[in-house]
């Protein structure tokens, strides 16, 4: 197992340095650019892909990127959105799903959850998208899946108040993303459709 204290140390020394400045003007406060919410999978690394600073997004992650309707999810993703919308005044919202995401894979073969009755009732939250993901043919069924489940989560974040005061006085937008850590590319959900665009970021 790779020793993360020493990659503190490593931190300290090499990195920290650099951006000790920044680090010094944030401890007045914070200013984010978004509120970011994906899943925990450790393959997918926000502020790697989108060349986010310290102090640039304010993150939620749990598995599946899953916001749920107000009042089914858990007390920390209503506090922590209420805190980024009103206290942070955030203007933006990105709900970031990625290629392969196994919460994605267990709400469709909910057989393969059974030892795991805790996720299963987590992305159960997400069944509704199951109907939502037959619509694009060139991809397959996990892809529409994870589709689907981004555009859910961007209704179901209109359910809580905050956020729909915020976006109806205009001062806060929703958008979707779905991030392919194979290729670095992020494809993002048109407003007019709400279907998926062509990747627009490409890392070669
Ligand atoms: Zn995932």
């Amino acid at each position: 197992m790779r020793d993360l204290l020493a990659g503190v140390t490593q931190f300290q020394k090499d990195t920290f340095p650099q951006k000790k400045s920044r680090f010094a003007e944030l401890a007045g406060g914070q200013s984010p650019e978004a509120l970011f919410i994906t899943c925990s999978d450790s393959r997918v690394n926000p502020e790697l892909f989108t060349n986010s600073e310290p102090g640039e997004i304010f993150v939620i992650r749990n598995a599946g990127n899953i916001v749920g309707r107000k009042g089914e999810a858990d007390l920390g993703m209503a506090a922590t959105i209420e805190y980024a919308v009103k206290a942070l005044k955030v203007p933006q919202i990105i709900v970031c799903g990625h290629a392969k995401c196994g919460a994605m894979q267990g709400l469709m073969s909910p057989e393969a959850l059974t030892t795991l009755p805790e996720v299963g009732k987590w992305v159960s939250l997400s069944k509704s998208a199951l109907e939502d993901a037959s619509g694009d043919p060139n991809n397959d069924r996990l892809t529409q899946l994870i589709e689907a489940n981004i555009r859910l989560q961007l209704r179901n974040l209109m359910t809580f108040p905050a956020v729909a005061e915020a976006v109806g006085a205009g001062k806060l937008r929703l958008h979707g993303w779905l991030y392919d850590f194979e290729t670095g590319e992020v494809t993002v959900v048109a407003p007019d459709t709400f279907q998926f665009t062509e990747p627009n970021v490409r890392i070669a």
